[in-house]
């Protein structure tokens, strides 16, 4: 199945693009919705998580205990990538056995992940788009969508590859600044996956 990674830094509104793909019919995997998901419910990571972060990484009645993995992951890049060794290769599991689930009669899936390019996992995919954003723009939606601080946003952003980084690897791009339409690039770009997805998907 033809996949195409979706990105863009914090605020760029990739799950806004993302769900503008699912009316026209194109299943999307939210790898970080799911790794959110997976932190609770799969068996493998919840041990490896309290063995590495200790039994107070979670809640007696099986809550993550947010609060205790980020004291130690938040500005500790070592014990940053141990959480993340654990995480990424569960995520890929999930998003397999998804892709089993919908990948019948769709020309091509979409896989959304804020870190595609920081976790490699745009090498499984076939190609990539990347939405943009103007800084003060990202920086306002998250304020006004999450109720928190510009320092809080930047200290977010401070974590993630800067957008002239992810422009070198990123094959498509959406311009998500409110003055070009988001609807039309989607639906250009859609046409365009149908006829390559559909010449990859018969090699
Ligand atoms: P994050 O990485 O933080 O999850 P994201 O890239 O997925 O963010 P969205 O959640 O899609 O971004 O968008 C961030 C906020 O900006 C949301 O509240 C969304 O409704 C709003 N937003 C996104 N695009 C637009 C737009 N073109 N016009 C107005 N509001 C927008």
């Amino acid at each position: 199945m033809y996949k195409v990674g979706i990105t863009g830094g914090i605020g760029s509104g990739k799950t806004t693009v993302c769900k503008v793909f699912e009316v026209l019919g194109i299943p999307v995997f939210y790898a970080d919705t799911e790794a959110k998901n997976i932190m609770v419910s799969d068996v493998l990571l919840v041990e490896g998580i309290k063995s590495t972060f200790g039994k107070e990484s979670y809640f007696n009645d099986g809550k993550l205990n947010n609060k205790h993995i980020a004291s130690i992951v938040f500005d500790n890049a070592s014990e940053l990538e141990k959480l993340n060794a654990l995480v990424h290769p569960a995520v890929f599991r999930a998003f397999d056995i998804w892709e089993k689930q919908v990948a019948t009669n769709v020309p091509y899936i979409l896989k959304e992940a804020a870190l595609l390019f920081e976790s490699d996992s745009y090498k499984m995919c076939d190609t990539s788009i990347l939405v943009t954003a103007p800084v003060e723009i990202k920086i306002k939606r998250v304020i006004d969508r999450d109720k928190v601080s510009e320092e809080q946003v930047k200290a977010r952003m401070s974590k993630q590859l800067s957008d002239e980084e992810k422009i070198k690897k990123a094959k498509y791009f959406i311009k998500n600044d409110e003055e070009h339409s988001i609807i039309e690039q989607v639906y250009a770009l859609h046409k365009h996956f149908l006829i390559v997805a559909a010449n990859a998907n018969n090699i």
